[in-house]
């Protein structure tokens, strides 16, 4: 298991890959188990109501069998693939083999039920996407409201939607090792499929989706550090840093590492790039992260490491702050699920603070770029207001907010700020 995918062991996607790893499954059951899980937790609201129509709400259901009934459903009102009967059957079948016996019924008699009505219900199931789209696209409803009144109906739609598919796989070739043309080659030979893909923010020969591939683990070209996996929007706040070979780049938030590996990159390997986090285990992978992709200009150290001496003045300094993520949230399913209206308003507060905290080792006429995953104003523009509001000598450069229905890719936002003494 590579650690670019280990970065956090109690979301969904690390414990899937987690368990994935030594499962012994055919690639076509490892990819059913992998949409299985995900579908479930994405759609859990919507799913749950539907149990709430079968159920007696006197009577709590055990978690164990809430998951069974929502996987039956899942695969019965979501899933194309399984015969419907053959997934009530199997499902009715695991809840046995998991020593529910005398609750099988129950199983069998709800699911049975739902496949009765499989036509009333996708028409409630969609109809219910434009009359409740908090619970027909499975969202916290806080967050749907606040969409709505800032994209309208059509965006918010498309903004749910994309949450809701699986996310593609992109890559961006590390030069340090390697050149895009000697890359594809390789990949021929590993059965990757893959297409180039391009943004205004990338240029050509850097980005890939991958198409098809086999378990991305047993790739040596990733093992070699001939890639690392990034969605496109994250080459955003790296493109627009800019960083020269021979500076002095600080990285105030680096973990795990993919931002870093590419400004070093940029920087052809000469120079110095200072990779901190608060999170000690994190930035082990930012160590792995360097050492497998052949980074020799970043140091990966703690934050107290970093004095305030004008030797550690910096030509850049990029701030890829902690936020809400609620840009990715088609890669973390069960982000929704966690993300409190609350949660932003303390970001808030540490993201300021980064910033405060980046703006004293600055050289003269150096940039500061700050970025997030997230699409909320109040982490993004608003924070960077209220900080330029203090600090007279940083001027406003460029603010770009990607959004996933406008730029097919996940969302991001990023700031470039000069300072100018
Ligand atoms: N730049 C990384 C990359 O491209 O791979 C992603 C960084 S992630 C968005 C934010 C990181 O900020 C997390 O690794 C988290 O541990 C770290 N973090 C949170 N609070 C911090 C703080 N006060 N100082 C430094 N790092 C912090």
């Amino acid at each position: 298991m590579l650690s670019q995918r280990l970065t956090s062991r109690e979301y969904t996607e690390n414990l899937l890959d987690i368990a994935l790893a030594t499962a012994r499954l055919s690639p076509a059951d490892r990819g059913l188990c992998h949409e299985l899980v995900c579908g479930v937790v994405r759609w859990q609201a919507t799913l749950d109501r539907l149990i709430a129509r079968k159920t007696d709400p006197a009577r709590e259901l055990r978690p164990a069998l809430r998951n069974f009934l929502r996987l039956g459903l899942y695969q019965i009102f979501w899933l194309d693939r399984i015969p419907p009967h053959a997934a009530v059957h199997e499902t009715v079948e695991q809840t046995k083999r998991a020593g529910y016996h005398s609750q099988a019924g129950l199983i069998n008699a709800v699911l049975r039920s739902y496949l009765r009505e499989t036509d009333e219900i996708k028409k409630i199931l969609a109809d219910m996407k434009v009359s409740q789209p908090a619970l027909g696209w499975s969202h916290p409803e806080w967050l749907v409201d606040k969409w709505l009144a800032r994209f309208g109906d059509e965006k918010t739609r498309r903004l749910l939607e994309w949450d809701n598919t699986p996310p593609k796989t992109f890559a961006r070739v590390n030069t340090l090792k390697t050149t895009a043309g000697k890359l594809v080659e390789r990949w021929r030979e590993e059965n990757v499929d893959y297409d180039f893909t391009t943004r205004d923010w990338t240029g050509e020969n850097l980005a890939f989706e991958l198409k098809a591939h086999p378990p991305l683990n047993s790739l040596g070209s990733l093992r070699d550090g001939w890639f690392y996996l990034q969605d496109p929007s994250t080459l955003l706040a790296p493109s627009l840093l800019g960083a020269q070979p021979g500076e002095t780049v600080w990285d105030m938030c680096a973990a795990p590492g993919g931002k870093t590996t590419f400004i070093a990159q940029q920087m052809n390997n000469e120079g110095k790039i200072v990779a901190s986090d608060l999170d000690p285990n994190r930035l082990r992978l930012v160590k792995d992260n360097c050492a497998r992709l052949g980074v020799t200009s970043a140091e990966a150290v703690v934050p107290s490491a970093i004095t305030p001496r004008p030797s550690t003045a910096f030509d850049r300094i990029l701030i890829d702050a902690p936020c809400s993520n609620t840009g990715v949230m088609r890669r973390r399913v069960d982000l929704r699920w966690r993300i409190q209206a609350a949660e932003i308003e303390r970001l808030r507060a540490t993201q300021l603070g980064l910033l405060h905290e980046a703006a004293p080792r600055l050289k003269p006429g150096g940039i500061l770029v700050y970025s997030t995953c997230s699409l909320e104003p109040e982490e993004n523009s608003e924070v960077v207001k209220q900080f330029l509001a203090g600090h007279a000598s940083f001027t406003l450069e460029t603010e770009r907010q990607l959004l996933p229905f406008a730029d097919a890719v996940d969302g991001a936002y990023v700031a470039r700020l000069k300072h100018s003494t």
